[in-house]
């Protein structure tokens, strides 16, 4: 079932040498060039012209270095129903396909999802896997990711039957450590709202770092706690953020998907305004059966809406003519550099990995991006706010190489280790065979 795995691509000792390095480390960017070296799969120094015995020489001029992004949920199982539906009627509709899905089909969705992603420079995801039927689909789902090589979460979750226990979630684990490189770790997704006290308790006594719930939780108010991760936003009356904020929920934004389906752009300020602190936001993928994986543009959404937020009211000649304020020189205006912290260090801390992944700094584990800025619609300059370039101009393509755990996955644009052709011939036919099999259910 598995198709030819990047375990075997070496964590190498390498120098990536002359690049505008963004840490991510809560200190302003220091242009103009630095080196960054890695070394048993973790970063070992960050600095000018360091020494670096026996490291591959990676050339990084041009380029921005900068932490992999980090994506904190995301239905990965129905990426494969591109195409189908543009709207959240329709989307949930499809729901229907989850039945008809055999086991290697959750293989294949999740390699074609995870394979998106390592290619748009996003090395740490969070799978929610909410429609799995039994442990053959979930082992199916990890041992794609396994073999993809991007960092993990595993949100283990079933659209029904009876809840999930610890006794499954012992079971999981023990295929994780066994089979998931120290890349895949993992929490719990909750669908059904009468499962949903049961799972938690499960989780929690399991110690799982996530609980990630799409149901209906007023019932289940005295649970929320730094652990959950409440998802979406837009609609949400203040007094349940002012709730959230209280009790430190994290929160995944949706600017992908929320605006294409009409439910609001997602509302950064009006989570900050409600006391939610800035560093437990983070940025979903959600689905990619109506969007596609760009991290570029998702911060592009999310800022761009704050700013809108933070001029409501203002005419337009206002907008254009007011003077700005020589004290502040964001004009009170959400900036780029607080978007690139939202989709990495954040995403990190949302997923409980901060210790770990999210910022580069000596001690982390190597997942990085090295971003191209010699391409027609970046300019490769070395002292200007390369944060802005990239939230404003960035584009997955300009991603050219992504190391997660010290494992090249892309290097000089080219994904690694992958038969990306036989990844895209898998995907199009389960799509195909699901569609088909989803009719003949439909009218039988
Ligand atoms: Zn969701």
């Amino acid at each position: 079932m598995t198709n030819n795995g990047v375990q075997t691509i070496e964590r190498g000792k390498f120098v990536l040498r002359g690049g505008r390095v963004l840490a991510m480390d809560g200190v302003a960017d220091v242009p103009p060039c630095r080196d960054v070296l890695v070394e048993d799969g973790m970063i070992a120094a960050i600095g000018t012209d360091l020494p670096a015995p026996g490291a591959e020489v990676v050339d990084a001029r041009d380029m921005i270095v900068m932490p992999g992004f980090v994506e904190v949920h995301w239905h990965m199982w129905n990426s494969l129903w591109r195409g189908l539906s543009h709207d959240a009627p329709g989307y949930f509709a499809l729901h229907r396909l989850a039945r008809v899905y055999s086991t290697e089909e959750h293989y294949v969705a999740l390699r074609y999802a995870a394979t998106e992603a390592i290619n748009a420079g996003v090395t740490t995801c969070h799978n929610w896997a909410n429609a799995l039927r039994d442990e053959d689909d979930a082992i199916a789902q990890a041992q794609a990711l396994a073999d993809s090589g991007i960092r993990a979460r595993f949100g283990y979750g079933r659209l029904s039957g009876p809840a999930l226990t610890e006794a499954d979630f012992v079971r999981m684990q023990a295929w994780l450590d066994a089979h998931g490189d120290g890349l895949i770790d993992l929490g719990v997704v909750c669908h059904d709202a009468g499962n949903l006290r049961s799972e938690v308790m499960a989780a929690r006594a399991m110690g799982l770092k996530t609980i990630a719930p799409h149901a209906d939780l007023a019932g289940a108010l005295d649970l929320l706690g730094p652990d959950f991760i409440f998802t979406h936003g837009p609609g949400t009356p203040p007094a349940f953020m002012q709730l959230l904020a209280a009790r430190g929920v994290k929160i995944g934004l949706c600017p992908t998907t929320d605006p294409l389906i009409g439910a609001g752009l997602p509302p950064l300020l009006q989570f900050l305004d409600n006391g939610v602190a800035l560093h437990d936001i983070g940025l979903s993928v959600d689905v990619t059966c109506q969007t596609c994986v760009d991290p570029f543009s998702a911060m592009r959404t999310v800022m761009n809406s704050a700013r809108i937020a933070k001029k409501a009211g203002a005419s337009f000649s206002e907008i254009i003519f007011r003077p700005g304020d020589p004290n502040d020189p964001t004009n009170g205006l959400m900036m780029p550099q607080t978007m690139l912290e939202m989709a990495t260090a954040n995403g990190a801390r949302v997923l409980g990995l901060d210790a770990i992944t999210g910022m580069l700094e000596p001690g982390k584990r190597a997942d990085l991006i090295m971003v191209r800025t010699d391409d027609i619609n970046m300019l490769p300059v070395a002292e200007t706010d390369a944060a802005f370039q990239l939230v404003q101009h960035g584009q997955p393509a300009n991603v050219d190489s992504v190391m997660v755990d010290g494992r090249f996955l892309k290097r000089g644009g080219q994904l690694q280790g992958v038969d990306v052709k036989r990844i895209m011939q898998d995907a199009a036919r389960a799509h195909r065979n699901i569609l088909a099999r989803g009719k003949a259910a439909a009218g039988a």
